[in-house]
């Protein structure tokens, strides 16, 4: 694999996927990054909830699914994105 130049689609600087990198996000399933490091570490810190993912079962039907905050942590229920809209369905239609 070779090494790819990407430009930032935030700053316009062009910054390099070296081939590990890439093999690292092919393994995880990821795409490749559109932000040069800076951009993204900038965007991390803004954003922390996407910082981490974690594997946990829906709540409602028993589905895996990834969600964005600790599961360990969260105190209400645990919804996978079809439960959740059901759920919010069901609670527009009683009020
Ligand atoms: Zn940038
Ligand atoms: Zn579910």
């Amino acid at each position: 694999m070779a090494d790819i130049t990407q430009m930032c689609t935030k700053c316009g600087k062009k910054f390099l996927i070296i081939s590990q990198e890439q093999e690292f996000l092919k393994k995880k399933n990821l795409p490749l990054p559109t932000l040069c490091p800076s951009d993204r570490q900038a965007r991390r810190l803004d954003d922390r909830g996407e910082r981490t993912l974690y594997k946990t079962t829906c709540q409602e039907c028993g589905a895996n699914m990834i969600a964005s905050y600790d599961p360990a942590k969260e105190k209400s229920k645990i919804f996978c994105k079809n439960c959740y809209r059901k759920y919010f369905e069901t609670h527009e239609l009683v009020s």
